[in-house]
Parts: C-alpha cells; structure tokens; sequence
C-alpha cells in the first residue's frame, strides 16, 4: 500500500480527510509509491488560518533571528543533500548527479535569504526640508503562496518560501502533484532547523485547491512557475482578486552558434543543454540558431546526441532520466511526429527508446532535426523532451531578429569567438536571462531570475533583491522631532519647509 502522504498545517504533519487521492509514480517504472491527498476546502481554510495568525508573532521575530533560522536550514540541507536527492529522483527519475543539482541550487537561494538582514535596508534622506528627515522601512507583507511544477522538486519551492519567511512572511505551498515527496521533506529540515509551528504550511492538490488560493482574501501573493496557460490563468485571476503575482511560465529557448564558435565547445554544450534531464527544463535549449557555416556542425552533432543514452536514476552511466509522465512521453512523441509530417528532416529519431530492465518507463532517446523552419510546430511549441531543432540564418542580424519574433523570452546564448558579436546579442536580445558561451545562463540567487515577454507574467522576478521587493511592502517615514515651540501658526500650502 503506497504512502499516504500527509499535509503540513499548523505545524502538523496529519493525515488529510479527503476521500480523492492522486497517484505519485517513479516516472523509470511508472509503479505507484505514494498517494497525495487533494485537500478539502475546510483544510485549505485551516492552513490559511493557521499562516494568518502566525504571522501576527513572526513578523514580530527580529530580522536577525529570522536570518539564523536560515543558516541553520542551508547547513541542515546540504546534511541531507544526498538523501534529498535520492528522494527527488525517486519522484522525478532524473539521475542522482542531475537531482543533486536541483537541491544544490536550492540551497544557494537559502545561503541568500540568511542574508535577509542587508537585503531589508532601507533608504535615508536627512534634511528634506529645515529638521525633517525622511526614510524608508521595508516591511513583510502576510501570508504568501507558491504554486510550482513538477521538473525542480527542491529548487522552485526553495526559490519561494525561504526568501518570504525570511523576509517575514508566513508562507503556503502546494507543490506540484507529481512530485509531492520532495517538498514534504523540505519541510521536515525546516522544521528541525527550527521554524516556528504555521510559518510553513503545505497543501496538496490540482487546480480546485490552487484556485482557492486564488481568491482567498487573507493571501497576499502568488508565486507561480509552471506552463504557458496555467501562468496566464494564475496571473489574471490572481490579479482579478487584487494580489501581487509572479508567474513564471514555458520557454523556448535559443542558442546561436557563430561559424567562428569553437566546434566541440558547441558540440558539447548543444548536447548537454538539449537533451540534459529529458529536456524538461524551462531554461533547455530546444533551438539551434545556426549561423552561416556554423550548419556544417550538423553531422558531428547528430553523432554526439546519438552516443547520448538515458537510463535509471540508479545508473551512473545514463545522461539522463524518463519523462515525467506517460502523457508527457505521448505529447512529445505527437510534436516528433508532426515534425517529421510538417517537411523537417529529423536526423535522429529518439522515438523508439527502450531502457534494459525498466520496460515500463518513459523513455525517449535523443532526437535532432534540421531544416525546421518558424511554422513548424516543433518550433513554435515548447516540446519539453529530449528534441533539439535546428534553423539556419545568414547573419546575426537575421538570428537576433528570429529570436526576438519568438514570444518567449526565458533565456538564450550565443557560442561564439567574437566580443563584438557577444556584446551586440547582449545589447540588442528580447530575452531575460543572456550567457556568452554558457548554455543556460541560471543567474545564481544574488542576482534574480529574470525571464521575459511571454515566460513571464508579473513585474518583480524570482529571488535576489526582486524577490525582497516582491514579499514585501515600502512604507516612508517623513519626521521631525520640535526642540522648541512652533512659532508659526497652520501651515496651509503642500511642500515641507
Ligand atoms: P503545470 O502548469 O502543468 O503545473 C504547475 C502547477 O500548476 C502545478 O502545481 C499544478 O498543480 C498547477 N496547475 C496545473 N493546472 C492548473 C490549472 N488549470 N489551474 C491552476 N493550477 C494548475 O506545469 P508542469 O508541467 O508541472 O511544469 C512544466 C512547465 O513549467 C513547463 O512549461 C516549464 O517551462 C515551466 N517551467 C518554467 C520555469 C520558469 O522559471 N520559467 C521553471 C520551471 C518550469
């Protein structure tokens, strides 16, 4: 009888009362190993509650202190790294040496949020006017949300809920429903590296569970990362009911390779972006821009991806993990075909993938097409598997250009040998998140995460200072302290003097 797992209220890891369970399966065998119980409205009631009160104390807890919990949870995480990160690829199927990067970069957004002191600084000004001071205290707003996907189990809720506790809010999260274990255990460390009973609460479910947070009164801001609909949805309801939203959404991603690019950098990086997790990372390369000669790369890429074998999270050997889901393999499996079907050359078929001893998984091999033009709706979707498509330009100007008319604009890189040609994509590219020579330029958490256009909904981005703006609230303080008897009498006009 697979796990039941339990929801997080009030400090309380207790069994829901629901009836309606979601299956948890090991993406490698398709084999069920837990059961996440879709939260009943009066629990969802009871969380909110719960976080509502508990922030009455902890925005009370000095800064500081609230920062040592933190340092605590980074050091308390990187115990567990391991462990996290065998549980992780038991939900996920990505290989340990990927699923302990997903951790890794979680924990660096928890090295930042026990940073949280300098990061709450305020601004002063003495003097605006004749003993009138005025500054500025940044102050923690009340219960904040986070919806997150399936494909980083720890490092998308540790973007969320470790900056808004810090910064002294009280945080809920429901986590995606594939992948539920992770966070759970997330909450387990945060609770024994010492955070307080309510300040986190965890809640299980699909769409009827995340729209009650939607239109709760006491919830303040939502944090979403997931697709292209489900963030568009997020963002216009979320904002309908007046809350501050942040949603991040899918990606197709660019990289441009210059005829100057060294050959087996680009070889190599392609690859490993591409197909690296079973392409089921927003920040993948999914695109070839192919600049000039750079196309003769094709032969000595499609020989590259084609030594590329997935496998079991267990085998050191395999590059790379099954899809998610059975749908999720299907849905790609449609893309490839209509690829084939809309006149791309596919140059390696990863369609028909089998993996020895895991017969049930979602496996897909490597797949590389060429000659893929902007109609094709391997371009213009996010296939979110193991595909690279490759489209070739003449120019720069003409890769910029096709880049900049894709609606996404999560991240992008460009390959090449030239600081000016670097320094022009830089300048003049739609895109959020830049790397020169680096395939997926992830900014690390002193910096945010800074996607763009049509992979981003809201204003203020995840982690970083953003994120301090975004969980918190400007209140300005405008001050004079009378040393002696006013002499005038009411001051009628509107400026300070
Ligand atoms: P998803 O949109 O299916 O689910 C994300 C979350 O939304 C889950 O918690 C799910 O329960 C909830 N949800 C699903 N349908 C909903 C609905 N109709 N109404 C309300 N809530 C709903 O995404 P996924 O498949 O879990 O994740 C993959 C997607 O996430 C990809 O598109 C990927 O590019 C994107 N992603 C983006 C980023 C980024 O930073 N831009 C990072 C990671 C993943």
């Amino acid at each position: 009888m697979p796990d039941q797992i339990p929801l997080y209220i009030d400090g309380e890891f207790k069994q829901s009362n629901t009836n309606d369970w979601i299956e948890v399966t090991n993406p490698a065998t398709n084999a069920v190993i837990a059961k996440a119980p879709v939260t009943l409205d009066s629990e969802m009631a009871e969380a909110i509650a719960s976080a509502k009160l508990m922030f009455q104390c902890w925005k009370e807890v000095p800064t500081p202190e609230r920062a040592r919990l933190m340092l605590k949870y980074q050091h308390l995480l990187k115990e567990h790294h391991d462990e996290l990160a065998t549980l992780l690829s038991s939900e996920t199927g990505k290989n340990l040496a990927d699923a302990k990067g997903d951790v890794w970069r979680g924990i660096e957004v928890v090295e930042q949020a026990a940073n949280i002191s300098s990061l709450m600084m305020g601004e002063t000004v003495e003097n605006v006017a004749s003993d009138i001071d005025s500054y500025s205290l940044i102050q923690p707003l009340g219960v904040c949300c986070g919806i997150t996907p399936f494909n980083f189990p720890a490092m998308i809720p540790l973007w969320m809920f470790p900056m808004a506790i810090a910064a002294g809010n009280t945080f809920i999260l429901k986590p995606s429903e594939q992948v539920p274990l992770t966070a759970m255990r997330l909450a387990e460390l945060f609770e024994q590296a010492g955070a307080p009973k309510g300040v986190l609460q965890i809640v299980h479910g699909g769409k009827e569970q995340v729209d009650y947070l939607l239109s709760h009164p006491d919830i303040r801001t939502i944090s979403f990362v997931g697709s292209v609909p489900v963030a568009q949805y997020i963002y216009q309801t979320g904002t309908h009911h007046f809350k501050r939203v942040q949603a991040f959404a899918g990606a197709k991603n660019h990289m441009v390779v210059m005829p100057d690019a060294n050959k087996a950098q680009v070889i190599n990086n392609l690859v490993g972006s591409s197909v690296g997790a079973a392409g089921q990372r927003c920040m993948a390369i999914s695109v070839a821009v192919l600049v000039g000669d750079a196309k003769a790369i094709i032969p000595e890429l499609k020989v590259a991806m084609a030594k590329v074998k997935p496998g079991s999270p267990d085998n050191a050997e395999a590059a790379y993990g099954p899809l998610i889901s059975p749908q999720a393999k299907q849905r790609v499996l449609r893309l490839i075909e209509e690829g084939k079907q809309q006149g791309a050359t596919c140059e390696l078929d990863g369609s028909q993938c089998e993996v020895d001893g895991f017969p049930g998984g979602n496996w897909l091999a490597p797949t590389l097409f060429s000659g893929v033009t902007t109609e094709m709706s391997i371009y213009q979707q996010e296939i979110f598997g193991p595909v690279l498509v490759c489209l070739e330009v003449e120019t720069l100007d003409d890769a910029i250009a096709l880049v900049n008319n894709n609606p996404y604009g999560n991240g992008t890189s460009i390959f090449t040998a030239c600081g000016a040609a670097a320094r022009k994509y830089q300048h003049q590219i739609q895109v959020g998140q830049v790397g020169i020579n680096v395939p997926i330029p992830v900014p690390l958490p002193f910096f945010s995460f800074t996607g763009w256009r049509g992979s981003f909904y809201g204003d203020l981005h995840a982690y970083g200072k953003q994120a301090v703006r975004f969980y918190t609230e400007t209140k300005t303080v405008t001050a004079r302290w009378f040393d002696e008897d006013i002499p005038d009498g009411p001051n009628m006009t509107i400026h300070l003097r």
